[in-house]
């Protein structure tokens, strides 16, 4: 419990109210503890490796043929369920398998919206964006996919995106007047396309929750939706085949992940987003749900990446970015309610992770420094050989 009395320690050498004490100070002792949590953990896992410096390691050589996976390991977990010593035993997968092979970097800060879509859409341009979190909008700026795309030439085939729930529908292209419609990534909705496909939910329920901080409302699709049919003719993925597979899996990021691989298989994109989704039932206020959804995050993880390294068109070159939307409130701050919600925009709920695997970086490393959750699309577009004109992040040198 190292990192929560001491985060408990700055409030306390206050005045007691989180608010009056200096935010840089703040900032300087979860920097402490995040330095302490990667020692913890790195001299299991990184075998001790901590550098210091942003010193590049390789040079940059945007590679033809080169791929990109992202997944977001969502929505919203805490450093205390995950990487800090005594969340460390639900991510047996991220820290046997995973970290020896990655750059870990242990502070990415999100200035951000704290709201899952707005958030992801944000890690997707590199600009903060201010959507509406609950409507059915693009983001404002161009997105890695469009950049992608226009630059590089790619089609459509080669940009998707399979995200958790109806208000993700937008996030493949932006509203920028340069880029737009039909310029971006496809994004497929696998609950969308379950409920389409099944007349009756029964069978399907524990597949279809949506929407977990507002059960009520579910934003309208439009657009360029993918239905069932294009399941049928671009995954070659039978509508009756779905629904028998689906009803042996246990949860929707299970099902996105079923769906990630048929697209791998019959599509092979060269960027690729998925969006995990399960471990915010933590809204509804159980821990235990809460906990699962790490636990399979992980384990979803692992399977990605192992199916990355089995697939003769990804193995080899294909780079995989794991990392949280955001955090969870702290169980010290009043104004919330511990891990349930993401509510008070506290340093920690704002303070993450990432971890970048693949060919050319360095293996069981860990970086301290602080990151930007802007800085994801600059460094994909550094690595592809694109230039995200207008995102806000910088590359991280240390990937490059
Ligand atoms: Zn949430």
């Amino acid at each position: 419990m190292r990192m929560r009395s001491q985060v408990h320690g700055v409030r306390d050498r206050g005045t007691g109210v989180a608010s009056a004490v200096d935010p840089r100070e703040i900032a300087r002792e979860v920097a402490l503890n995040r330095r302490e949590f990667l020692r913890s953990a790195g001299s299991v896992v990184l075998g001790g490796a901590l550098v210091h410096s942003g010193l590049p390691v390789y040079a940059a050589v945007a590679r033809p043929g080169k791929k990109v996976v992202v997944i977001t390991f969502g929505g919203g977990a805490r450093d205390q369920e995950t990487f800090a010593p005594e969340g460390q035993e639900n991510i047996p997968h991220l820290m046997r398998e995973l970290i020896p092979q990655s750059s870990f970097f242990t502070q990415v800060v999100n200035r951000g919206i704290l709201g899952h879509y707005v958030a992801t859409a944000s890690l997707a341009t590199g600009v903060y964006e201010t959507i509406n979190n609950f409507a059915s909008l693009p983001p404002e700026s161009p997105t890695v996919f469009e950049y992608f795309r226009k630059e590089l030439k790619r089609p459509a085939s080669d940009a998707w995106v399979v995200a958790p729930s109806n208000g993700f529908n937008r996030i493949g292209e932006s509203n920028n007047r340069s880029y737009g419609p039909g310029s971006g990534a496809r994004v497929i909705l696998p609950k969308y396309l379950l409920s389409a496909a099944t007349s009756s939910s029964a069978d399907y329920g524990h597949l279809l929750r949506d929407s977990y901080e507002t059960p009520l409302y579910a934003p309208e699709l439009g657009g360029n939706t993918f239905e069932l049919e294009q399941m049928e003719r671009l995954l070659k993925l039978s509508v009756d085949d779905f629904k028998s597979h689906a009803r042996t899996l246990s949860s929707p990021d299970e099902l996105s992940v079923y769906l990630v691989r048929q697209l791998m298989k019959q599509l092979s994109p060269s960027l690729l987003w998925v969006t995990m989704h399960d471990i915010d039932i933590a809204h509804a206020g159980a821990y235990s749900l809460y906990i699962e959804g790490i636990r399979r995050t992980d384990r979803l993880c692992a399977e990605l990446w192992n199916a990355i390294q089995s697939d003769p068109e990804y193995a080899g070159k294909t780079t995989m970015f794991i990392l949280p939307d955001f955090g969870r409130d702290s169980d010290e701050d009043a104004g919330g309610n511990g891990f349930q919600h993401h509510r008070t925009g506290d340093v920690l709920s704002r303070t993450t992770w990432m971890m970048a695997l693949g060919p050319g970086l360095r293996q069981g490393v860990g970086y301290d420094r602080a990151l930007d959750s802007t800085d994801l699309v600059p460094t994909i577009g550094s690595m592809m050989g694109f230039l995200p004109s207008l995102a806000h992040g910088k590359p991280i040198a240390e990937l490059l």
